[in-house]
């Protein structure tokens, strides 16, 4: 991740995205402000300035994907974020994701795998530090969660998740919410949000496909 001079086209290009994702059924104006407001271009190479705002995913350090913006959007708008939530990502990636739920006013707790995209994460403070100071990363496996800061209000995975993972469902809170690409066949998986019920079942409403890279176990030092 990297600063790098957000000019005037490039402000117009994300106008042109947001009003995009409206067409696409984005309706939440809050996730519509946080996307105008952050520059996907500082998430990905310099190469890719201009076409950062194109509505589609971009290869990444280790083989892994910068989500595409409805994606972000997407599960964004699902997860309703209230100012001061605590919300839990799996699969920090680019931080482009991150981003946007602390511009929603989240406390953000990330969770990465790859070593090499967790050792950039320290860019994010330079950039965002004043910003957005309630981020915190964190290099493990997020099939383990973060127990030591649980529970959180929102839960949302960034990776093609093969079943619910359990030790992730006891971390959050009764009435709280997880937004889940759950796998449906090799190549797809169906967006769902499942909310806790008192009795620690989950009330569960299924949204369409999306396609996103595995979510693997354990860490990878490669
Ligand atoms: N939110 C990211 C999406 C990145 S793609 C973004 O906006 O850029 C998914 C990420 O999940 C990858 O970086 C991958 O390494 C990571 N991942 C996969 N399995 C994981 C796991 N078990 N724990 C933590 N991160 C995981």
């Amino acid at each position: 991740m990297k600063k790098t001079e957000d000019a005037y086209f490039l402000q117009g290009l994300r106008n042109q995205l947001v009003a995009l994702l409206k067409e696409k059924g984005i309706t939440d104006e809050k996730v519509l402000e946080a996307i105008r407001a952050i520059p996907r271009h500082y998430f990905l190479d310099s190469a890719f300035s201009k076409i950062a705002y194109e509505d589609r995913a971009f290869p990444i350090d280790a083989d892994q994907t910068i989500s595409q913006p409805y994606t972000v959007a997407f599960q964004s708008q699902l997860l309703k974020i209230k100012k001061g939530e605590k919300v839990l990502e799996i699969g920090t990636g680019s931080m482009y994701q991150t981003a946007i739920l602390a511009a929603l006013g989240a406390k953000v707790y990330t969770i990465e795998r790859q070593q090499v995209l967790f050792e950039k994460t320290t860019a994010f403070n330079k950039v965002f530090g004043d910003q957005f100071p309630d981020v915190f990363f964190s290099y493990g496996d997020g099939f383990e969660g973060l127990p030591e800061f649980a529970p959180f209000d929102k839960i949302i995975i960034t990776a093609a998740a093969p079943k619910v993972p359990e030790k992730l469902w006891e971390q959050l809170k009764v009435k709280g919410m997880m937004v889940i690409p759950l796998d449906e066949s090799e190549t797809a998986q169906r967006m769902l949000r499942l909310t806790k019920k008192k009795d620690g079942l989950a009330k569960r409403e299924s949204f369409e496909q999306f396609s996103f890279v595995p979510m693997l176990q354990g860490k990878s030092q490669s």
